[in-house]
């Protein structure tokens, strides 16, 4: 059975050519970057090169470029950070409802430790208002934390409007861009943020590989001590063939973001279609303009999502009912309880996330077989006779 993979936002297969650049460093050029040798040496080149391709893939300076573990080190280095290091100034901190998991439980450990965090609220597509954000700053506030896009429902947040209002208040601004760095384009001067967290393995690169940008002047701790790595800013031997395949990731992901996110908006837009002809009772969720290229996000009425997943994976298509974290718990999305979603409309939610490999056919695959899921569970739900 051919085997259809819609989870990118979950994570993405590595590029073969990531590999192939990673694969040297864990053999003849396994030095340690800290090593003043040749060997040691190498390695450090290798890790400044792809600093240098980061920094130049959102447009910032290589030496705003922290190497972290993943885009949760990322959230976590950006909340965490910037909370301690400004605590003389204030403690009160403004985010989303949305956010990843890596900034919502960042911003309840901080809550715990004598923070104050204000949740904004969206609207049912899942959108800040640049104005909500203006009104809940005080002279407490040292940071404000709103994601570039959601993981989940696939809306891009007005982070330009806010990046301006932050600005002008003297704010840091934070954005989560782990779904966005690589798939469409991302400034970080245009956006205006002072923080941004990458992850290596949504944009084709190896897991456990991310970076925060960091913008030169702005005060934070580190959360690792030991060595001088990292300007001293995260201590640990690097990761060195991660991060020179995350180095590569992002050179790829350069040269076609614009022709590749044009492609993937077309399969998306067919996907959606399809689905609101072939199936009733359907509806789209996140924003229906200002959406990821790739993401499809319906809730289903009178169905549950982990029952449409786990038929959908019997034919061989790859799915997901929230974000990845999450799935193997059956509560029903934050996010989309956030849009107001009442709990059944959240249950009956299914995600398909479009990727590099995806073709037409794919799409026309999936418009083949989940009308026939829903019908057949349909006909079994204990959902819809209650409706009837
Ligand atoms: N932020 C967002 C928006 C994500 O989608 C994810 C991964 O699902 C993360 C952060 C965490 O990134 P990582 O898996 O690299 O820790």
């Amino acid at each position: 059975m051919r085997r259809i993979y819609l989870d990118h936002a979950a994570t993405t297969p590595t590029h073969p050519e990531v590999v192939e650049a990673m694969l040297p460093f864990f053999t003849d050029a396994f030095g340690n970057p800290s090593s003043i040798h040749s060997q040691g040496q190498e390695a450090k080149g290798a890790i400044e090169g792809a600093r240098i391709k980061v920094a130049e893939l959102i447009g910032a300076r290589s030496e705003e470029i922290i190497f972290t573990s993943g885009g949760t080190e990322a959230d976590n280095f950006a909340l965490k950070g910037v909370a301690y290091a400004n605590e003389h100034k204030g403690n009160h901190i403004i985010t989303t409802p949305i956010e990843h998991h890596a900034v919502m439980e960042a911003c309840k450990f901080l809550e715990r430790r004598g923070f104050r965090i204000t949740y904004l609220p969206v609207d049912e597509h899942g959108l800040v208002d640049p104005q909500d954000v203006r009104k809940a700053i005080t002279d407490n506030t040292i940071l404000i934390s709103v994601m570039h896009a959601s993981n989940e429902v696939g809306t891009i947040e007005p982070v330009e409007e806010i990046g301006k209002i932050a600005r002008e208040a003297g704010v840091y601004f934070h954005t989560d861009a782990v779904q966005t760095v690589g798939h469409i384009p991302v400034n970080v001067d245009k956006l205006k943020v002072d923080l941004l967290s990458i992850s290596g393995h949504k944009l084709y690169g190896p897991k456990g590989v991310g970076a925060l940008y960091v913008r030169k002047g702005t005060r934070l701790v580190s959360l690792m001590h030991g060595g001088e790595q990292e300007k001293r800013r995260r201590a640990g031997t690097e990761n060195v063939p991660a991060i020179v395949g995350l180095g590569k990731a992002v050179g790829l992901a350069g040269r076609e973001i614009d022709k590749e996110a044009e492609r993937l908006a077309y399969l998306r837009d067919k996907l959606i279609k399809g689905l609101g002809e072939k199936i009733d009772h359907i509806r789209l969720n996140g924003h229906p303009t200002r959406r990821l290229p790739n993401n499809v996000n319906v809730s289903v009425d009178f169905v549950e999502g982990e029952s449409m997943l786990l038929n959908l994976d019997l034919e061989g298509i790859c799915a997901s009912t929230g974000s990845a974290c999450s799935s193997a718990i059956l509560e029903p999305s934050h996010v989309l309880l956030a849009l107001g979603l009442p709990p059944e409309q959240a249950h009956g939610s299914l995600r398909f996330t479009l990727g590099r490999e995806n073709t037409e056919a794919d799409i026309e695959r999936v418009l083949e077989v989940l009308p026939e899921i829903v019908t057949k569970l349909r006909a079994m739900s204990p959902l819809l006779k209650t409706q009837k």
